[in-house]
Order: structure tokens, then sequence, then C-alpha cells
């Protein structure tokens, strides 16, 4: 069986859905995943946010714009009468408890209540355009099987009987439609799997059903070199390994929510990017091979923040870093890049929750410096610190005020931390210099 995931703008307009319907409509049973339509969870995200600031006339208005473009999209994509009322009263049961949300107090739960919503109408509307087709469809609640334990790890053993308990009456069904991004925690609460989880929900169900492949369907001929929204002329790669895409994608490469690789790669089930509207472009095959030596591609992730500490003697003592990783490990905050010196230690974090308790337990044995608005590029491929021309990429960031380098770690990374505002300047460098100038590149 085959998973296939279509992002916001792939179920994003009535003509993108007639598309994602031909590219499903083929032999052998599959699971396709659902995200929202492209801007419903920002509009969802803003009219939580009204609730929560007690601006309830705002809210209301977002509410009633935003119905009015899905009974537009359903009038649009549906023509049988039937169907089409049977979707209609969906929209309004949505929208009705939307309203209703906007007099009831706020909270984690409202806010993640409200969010599933998006999901919610876009599979329901997708699986009657494809009853409407004649196609033998079949809608799973992603509520009723994908879950997340304490540790906010996929349950793994909950989803795939819960999966197989709502298949088997269903069993046949040549397509199974399924919300992306909403799921429940452990509690049994609603939740998500955070922004652009949809494509994590794909692999979480791609090794829960052992599929033989899954398939990321996207606005974009797959994995680019460089990321597209700041860099021009950058090319999509054919193939990356498991490891190579799960470090781009962690380090902010947004084709791939940071969490995706991971559940595929442990069963070695090929993920591969697809473009919804150039279906016959290769896109990129992720899988355990390896090829290609040098830079393959770089990414940036912002929101980092830089930690330096200083020991308070004049060397650092035997057992600093100890007490040191210590104290992150107490607070659940994972460090991203270190470097050291004689003196000092420094580490950039991207979960700043804890930072004032981590800040003020440093500040009994070293002076603790802090530093926001830092990005970290990364450079991934493979044998990096062996290729003759890596040693060269140095010389074009003479320009860029490079805070932090981690270089040697693996062979496969070199991590840069710049302030936020160089990032695009080291971002294009980086590209004419890796990508269109030398040899680098493969
Ligand atoms: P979807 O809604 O289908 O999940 P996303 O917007 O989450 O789509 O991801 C696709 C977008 O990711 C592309 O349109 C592109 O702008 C952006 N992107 C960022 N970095 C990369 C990269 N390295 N390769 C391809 N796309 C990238
Ligand atoms: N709809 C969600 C979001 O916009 C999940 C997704 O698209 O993957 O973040
Ligand atoms: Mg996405």
């Amino acid at each position: 069986m085959l998973v296939y995931k279509f992002g916001g703008t792939s179920v994003g307009s009535v003509v993108n859905m007639n598309h994602v319907k031909e590219i499903i409509n083929t032999k052998g049973k599959k699971i396709v995943v659902l995200s929202a339509m492209s801007g419903t969870t920002n509009a969802l995200v803003e009219i939580s946010d009204l609730i929560k600031g007690n601006e309830t006339n705002d809210a209301e208005v977002k509410i009633k714009l935003l119905e009015a473009t899905y009974r537009k999209t359903v009038q649009d994509l549906i023509q049988n009468k039937t169907l089409q009322e049977e979707v209609i009263q969906y929209v309004n049961s949505i929208f009705s408890s939307l309203i209703e949300s906007v007099n009831q107090p706020h909270s984690v739960l409202l806010h993640n209540t409200i969010l599933a919503n998006g999901e919610l109408l876009s599979t329901y509307m997708f699986s009657q355009l494809l009853q409407q087709e004649g196609l033998k469809v079949a809608l799973l609640p992603a509520l009723e099987f994908m879950r997340i334990d304490r540790a906010n790890e996929p349950d793994n053993f909950y989803v795939k009987q819960n999966l197989e308990r709502l298949m088997e009456p269903v069993n046949q069904a040549d397509i199974y439609i399924t919300q992306g991004f909403i799921c429940l925690d452990a509690d049994g609460v609603i939740t998500n799997l955070q922004r652009g989880g949809s494509d994590y929900t794909a692999t979480i169900i791609g090794a829960a059903i052992e599929a033989e492949e899954v398939q990321i369907w996207t606005d974009i001929d797959g994995f680019h070199n460089n990321d597209p929204r700041y860099v021009d002329n950058t090319k999509a790669l054919s193939h990356l390994s498991y490891d190579e895409a799960a470090e781009l994608a962690y380090f902010g490469a947004k084709i791939l929510h940071p969490q995706t690789v991971m559940p595929v790669r442990t069963l070695d089930i090929p993920l591969r990017l697809k473009n919804t509207m150039d279906p016959g472009a290769h896109g990129t095959l992720i899988t355990n091979q390896i090829h290609g030596e040098g830079i393959k591609a770089i990414a940036a992730k912002d929101n980092i923040t830089a930690i330096k500490i200083k020991s308070v003697r004049m060397l650092l003592a035997h057992g600093f870093l100890k007490k040191v990783f210590e104290i992150f490990e107490k607070y659940e905050t994972s460090i991203d890049m270190i470097t050291t010196s004689e003196i000092a230690v420094s580490l950039t974090i991207d979960n700043t929750t804890h930072l004032d308790a981590i800040k003020g337990e440093l500040e009994k044995f070293a002076k603790v410096g802090i530093d926001d608005y830092m990005s970290i590029v990364c450079l991934v491929g493979n044998h990096i610190i062996y290729h003759p021309d890596t040693p060269e990429l140095f010389q074009v960031l003479q320009d860029v005020n490079v805070r932090m380098i981690a270089y040697g770690g693996s062979n496969n990374n070199i991590s840069l931390l710049v302030n936020t505002s160089d990032k695009l300047e080291t971002l294009k460098k980086l590209q004419r210099y890796v990508f269109e100038e030398s040899s680098v590149s493969i």
C-alpha cells in the first residue's frame, strides 16, 4: 500500500483538488493524507488569537469571511446536489462550532480544537468529490487513531491497532482519506503535530502499515539545494539519504516537517517528494542510499539563541562541561551547536522556555552571555570534511560575521551561526560559491 500526502497548496483550490484526484486515481489501495486548504490554518490561528484577546467582534467577522470562501468552494467543487447538500451541512456544523467558541474561555484545548477544523474541512470536501466521481473512498478520522505519547513521540502501537480497526469494516475502499496534522495526546485530548505536521502524519501512517512508499506531494519539484524562498537558481536534488534529509529538515528546510524522516528511516521505507503542479517531474527520492560527494544542500533555521558560558576560573576545570550539560538536561533543553575554547563554551538552543532558569543555574559557577536573533546555516552532504574544495568555503565567509562554526562533528555537516540579519547574504554567497562557481557540488 502507498501513502500519499498533499499539502495546503495542493488542496488549496478547486482546480488543484481536481489535480490531486487525477494523481491518486490509479490502481492499488492507498491512504491519502490531506492538509488544510492553504491559508486556512493561519486564519484559524488568527481567530483563536482574537478570541484570546477578547476581540469577539473581529473573531466573528473573520469566521464569517472564512465560511463564505468555503461555501463558494463547495459550490464549485461538488455538482451533485445531494452530495453538495451534505457538504454544505458539514461546513455549517464546523462554522457554527467556531462561532460558539467565540464566547468560550480561551485555553490550549480551545486553540487546538479551532485549529483542527482546517483538516476536517478539506478531507470531508475531498472525500465527497471522490464519491461524486464514483471512486471507492472511505474517510478515516485521524482523531480515532493518531496519538502521541507523553514524550510527544508517536504512539506507534496505538496508531497501528486503531488504524487497522478503522480500516477493517471499510476494506472494500480503494482510497482512504485522512487528516494530517491533528492527533490526540496521551490523555486523549485533541492536539496537533505542530505547524507543517501533515508530513509527519504521512510517515507515521507509512510506518504503521509498513507502506511500500510514502509520497509527499507539494508545490515544488522536490528538495532543492537551497531555500528557494530566499535564493535564486536553486535546483531540485534527485536523491537524498534519510540522514541528509533529516538534517536539512531539522535545520529549517520548510519542505519537510523536522520529524518527518524518522518513522520511515527505521523501517527503510522510501520517501518521495513530488510536485502536484508538475507530476511528471522526477522529484526527490529519499532512501538509505548515499549519492555523490561534497556539499549537497544548505538550509537555515531561525530563532536561535546563543549562550556563552565563561568559566570564572582561568581554565575550564575538570567536570565543568558535565555541570553545564546537566543543567540543560534538567530543563529538557536540547543543544544544537557547541564549541569550546580553553576558558569558554558557546552553545545554541532553539527552545527558550527555561532560559531564565538555565541562566540562573549557570551563573552559580560561570559568567553567562546571551545573544538572540541568531540563525544556524547548515551545509549537508557526504564526506564534506575530506572534500578538497571544502576549506576554500571559508574564504567566501570572510565578509560574513560568523559567530560559531561546528565543523568535523560528522563527515556530513558544517553548521555556521550567524546573526539572522546576515542570513540571506550568507545563503546567497554560499549558493554562488558552492553550487555555481566551484566544483564542490555534485
Ligand atoms: P505544503 O503546504 O505542501 O506542505 P510547504 O509550504 O510546507 O508545502 O513546503 C513547500 C515549500 O517549502 C516550497 O514551496 C518552498 O518555498 C519551501 N522550501 C524551503 N526550503 C526548501 C527546499 N530546500 N527545497 C524545496 N522547498 C523548500
Ligand atoms: N495545516 C497545518 C499547517 O498549516 C498542517 C500542514 O499543513 O502540514 O501547519
Ligand atoms: Mg508543509
